[in-house]
C-alpha cells in the first residue's frame, strides 16, 4: 500500500476519501461521473453545463491564442480581467475595487478557496465554521491547512441554518466563516437575517468572512445580495467567485478573489506558490463574459428557473420529497421513500446508473463523517442540462419506480 505523507493524509481524511485501509478514493464527482461513463447513464452528478457558453467568450479566448497571449500572466492577473472583475462588482452589487490591489485572479474557486484558508489559518485552535452539507473541497483545505472544521447544519427541508446554532459554532476561536451562497449542494440562498448575523458574528469574534459566490448569477428569484454589500461586511470579507458557472466554461478554471488590500496580499503569499497564474488566454475571454449584456445575466437565471422547476416535477413525479431551491445548479431530494431498508443515499447513488440509466450525487459525500446518518437519505441532483436531458432523466426515474 502507498505510504501517504502527513498533509495528504489529512486532506483525505477531511474530506472522507481515506478508506478504513488507508487508500486514498476519487472525489465523488470522479467516481459518480465515471459509473456514469460505463453505464451510459444521464450524468445529473457532477455540476457542469451540457452546451457551450456564449460564442463571443468562445471567440474571445481563440483570439488571445491567436494573438499570442500564451505565456505566464501578471502574478495578480491580466489586467484587464481585474478591470473587468471590479467593473462587475460595481455594475451588479455597487462595491468599489481597486482592481490593481483588491482583486486577485485564480486558478478556479477552488484555487481561491485553498489558498485563502491555507493563508489564513494556522493550526488546530484555529476554527472554521462552514455549512454542512458542504462543497467537498472546503473539509478538504480546512484539513489541509490544519485548522479545525466547525460545522452548521441545514436540516431537511428547508435547509436553511438556525441562527442559535450559528452563534453557538462562532466563537473567538473562528478565524473564518466560510459562506457558499447560493449555496452547493442545497441550492439554498441565504436570507437577509442569516447574512446579518453573519456579519454581526464576525465583528464580534474578530474573524474574517469568506464568501463562495460562484452561483451568484443563478439566484433564480434574484437578486443575488454579496454578503460584502451588507453594512460593516467589506472590511473583513474576501469574496470568492469563478467564470466556470456564469459562462458554461468549468474547464476553464478561471476564478477570483477581491477583497480588502491586505487579506488579498496574504492570499497572494500562498497563491504565488500553488499555480502561480493560470489560463493566459482564458482571462481576457472572461473580461469578455464579466462585460456581457443584463440580458445574458437575466437570461442564465431564468433557463436555470425553468430547468429547476422542469426537474422539481420530474423528482416528485418519481417518488423523491424536493426543497425547492433558491439558486445554484442543485436541486436536492429525499429519497427515503425509495431506498432499500438497511442502505442509504450513497447505495443508492452508486446503483442508480446501471439500475436506472441516471446519475447522481449522494449528499452524504458533503457531510462529516458524524453527521452522516442526519443526510443519509438525501441525494443531490444537477439541472444545469438542457430540457431534453433532463426530461429524458426524469421519464428514467419514474419508469423504474426510481
Ligand atoms: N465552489 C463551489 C460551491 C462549487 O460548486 C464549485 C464547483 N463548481 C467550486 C467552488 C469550484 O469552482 P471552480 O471550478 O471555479 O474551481
Ligand atoms: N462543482 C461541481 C459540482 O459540485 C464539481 C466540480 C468537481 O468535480 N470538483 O458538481
Amino acid at each position: 500500500m502507498l505510504h501517504i505523507p502527513g498533509a495528504w493524509q489529512r486532506t483525505a481524511r477531511g474530506a472522507g476519501l481515506l478508506s478504513s485501509d488507508g487508500t486514498v478514493l476519487p472525489t465523488i464527482f470522479a467516481e459518480m461521473s465515471a459509473l456514469a461513463g460505463q453505464t451510459g447513464a444521464i450524468n445529473l452528478g457532477q455540476g457542469f453545463p451540457d452546451e457551450d457558453g456564449p460564442a463571443e467568450i468562445l471567440e474571445a479566448a481563440r483570439r488571445a491564442i491567436a494573438d499570442g497571449l500564451n505565456q505566464y500572466s501578471p502574478g495578480r492577473g491580466h489586467a484587464d480581467l481585474l478591470a473587468a472583475v471590479a467593473e462587475h462588482q460595481q455594475r451588479f452589487y455597487g462595491i468599489e475595487l481597486d482592481p490593481a490591489r483588491e482583486v486577485l485572479v485564480t486558478a478556479g474557486a477552488t484555487e481561491a478557496l485553498a489558498a485563502t484558508l491555507l493563508a489564513l489559518v494556522d493550526g488546530p485552535q484555529d476554527e472554521v465554521v462552514v455549512f454542512e452539507p458542504f462543497y467537498d473541497s472546503y473539509a478538504a483545505c480546512v484539513a489541509l491547512a490544519g485548522a479545525t472544521h466547525v460545522p452548521v447544519p441545514l436540516r431537511w427541508p428547508d435547509l436553511t441554518p438556525d441562527l442559535d446554532e450559528l452563534r453557538a459554532a462562532v466563537t473567538g476561536r473562528t478565524r473564518i466563516i466560510l459562506v457558499n451562497d447560493p449555496h452547493n449542494p442545497t441550492g439554498t440562498v441565504f436570507d437577509a437575517e442569516v447574512k446579518a448575523e453573519i456579519v454581526r458574528l464576525a465583528h464580534e469574534h474578530d474573524a474574517t468572512i469568506v464568501t463562495d459566490e460562484v452561483y451568484e448569477h443563478l439566484v433564480i428569484d434574484g437578486p443575488h445580495v454579496p454578503i460584502a454589500t451588507l453594512p460593516g461586511a467589506a472590511e473583513r470579507t474576501l469574496t470568492i467567485s469563478s467564470g466556470g458557472k456564469t459562462f458554461r466554461t468549468t474547464g476553464w478554471k478561471v476564478g477570483w478573489i477581491s477583497g480588502p488590500a491586505d487579506l488579498i496580499d496574504a492570499v497572494i503569499a500562498v497563491k504565488q506558490f500553488l499555480t502561480y497564474v493560470n489560463g493566459a488566454p482564458f482571462q481576457p475571454a472572461i473580461a469578455v463574459g464579466l462585460r456581457l449584456s443584463d440580458a445574458y445575466f437575466d437570461g442564465i437565471a431564468a433557463t436555470q428557473g425553468v430547468r429547476r422547476d422542469l426537474l422539481g416535477e420530474g423528482l416528485r413525479a418519481a417518488g423523491f420529497g424536493v426543497s425547492v431551491p433558491g439558486g445554484s445548479y442543485f436541486t436536492v431530494a429525499d429519497a427515503g421513500a425509495l431506498i432499500e431498508p438497511g442502505s442509504d443515499a450513497a447505495d443508492f447513488c452508486r446503483a442508480l446508473p446501471a439500475r436506472v440509466g441516471v446519475a447522481a450525487i449522494p449528499v452524504t459525500a458533503f457531510v462529516t463523517p458524524a453527521h452522516r446518518a442526519e443526510f443519509s437519505t438525501l441525494v443531490r441532483f444537477a439541472a444545469c442540462k438542457q430540457t431534453g436531458v433532463i426530461d429524458e432523466a426524469s421519464r428514467r426515474l419514474a419508469a423504474s419506480g426510481a
